[in-house]
């Protein structure tokens, strides 16, 4: 699915951030004499908020054990905060249309609808039968476009649309992960690619050909482009190809040479797989492969992303805990 991908690896300022309050502050300074901010504390009272129940988000021994034992119940909804900027070029542009207008060029229609689809998802990830395990159903993550009322230059609520590259602005920097939509191909070359920054919870994530399929009738709809933007974002979240011989997850419970099929594996963890894999044909659904479905995910793949979305300081990873009881 994807063709063209980075090498990966660029920092990113990250803000750190903390959620503290009076009585957890009250109890780390009693008990220790030092600025550690609770992370060793075993406390899981949760203390109830007029919408949900907070459990401590410091307590990181306890967010690791939920996430190596797929305890999800005690474990954060995670809310990834996005933007998208359709970038046009001399073949046009996506255009930002009322909400009745269901052409797919409309930008504001085709963007609630890849949301929708990626977050699909998200919700309800399925089996693949080269895995060895599955993680199924609700991967406890989703996407959110995010807006800023006052902004008055956010005339479509987190939707922008620039005449070319040089034109875009990120107007809320590292509060959002950025989705450019810029097709780079000739008219109706039908392609379908992305690029991730890196794999270090970077913030900007690039989707190629989405104008060209939905101007020119080709066969990629928002329904592919949204399986490119979860693999993209798989990657941002520490996760390599599943046909990567070196992949983490290799020999726990994802099979990389049935992944590749042609080969033993492939030699790089985000590098674009140049025919040395016929993925297409494995049968595989693994988000991290090239293939139409892009709906699964072993439980050590999952478990990566979610080590890395909790203990991210990323502005634009927003987590939400809930009470086990709720
Ligand atoms: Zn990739």
């Amino acid at each position: 699915m994807q063709n063209k991908e980075n090498k990966f690896g660029f920092p990113s300022k990250r803000k750190i951030e903390f959620e503290l309050n009076i009585k957890i502050i009250l109890i780390c300074a009693t008990v220790i004499l030092s600025l550690f901010t609770c992370k060793s504390s075993k406390s899981k009272s949760p203390i109830i908020s007029s919408t949900r129940t907070i459990i401590n988000h410091s307590d990181s021994a306890f967010i690791a054990n939920a996430i190596e034992s797929l305890d999800t119940a005690n474990l954060p909804l995670i809310t990834v905060q996005v933007n998208i900027h359709f970038v046009g070029n001399r073949n046009g542009n996506f255009y930002p249309g009322k909400a009745s207008d269901e052409k797919y060029t409309n930008g504001l229609f085709w963007s609630e609808k890849l949301i929708g689809h990626a977050n699909h998802v998200w919700r309800s990830l399925e089996a693949s039968s080269t895995s060895r395990k599955n993680y199924l159903g609700n991967a406890r993550l989703q996407f959110k476009i995010y807006t800023e009322s006052q902004n008055t230059e956010d005339k479509y609520q987190g939707v922008w649309f620039w005449d070319n590259m040089n034109q875009v602005k990120r107007y809320y920097q590292e509060k959002v992960l950025n989705i450019i939509l810029h097709d780079t191909g000739r008219p109706k070359s039908e392609q379908l690619s992305g690029i991730a920054c890196g794999l270090n919870m970077c913030n900007e994530l690039s989707l190629n050909g989405a104008y060209d399929n939905a101007a020119n009738g080709g066969k990629f709809g928002w329904w592919s482009f949204a399986g490119t933007l979860n693999h993209e974002f798989g990657h941002i979240c520490g996760l390599c190809h599943a046909f990567y011989c070196d992949n983490e997850c290799k020999d726990i419970d994802l099979d990389a040479a049935k992944e590749c099929h042609t080969a033993p594996c492939f030699n790089d963890c985000g590098g674009p797989n140049s025919g040395v894999c016929k993925c297409w044909d494995t049968g595989t659904k693994n988000m991290m492969g090239y293939n139409a479905s892009g709906t699964a995910l072993t439980p050590c793949q999952w478990k990566i992303m979610m080590r890395n979305l909790c203990f991210s300081k990323a502005e634009y990873i927003i987590k939400n805990f809930r009470s086990p009881k709720n």
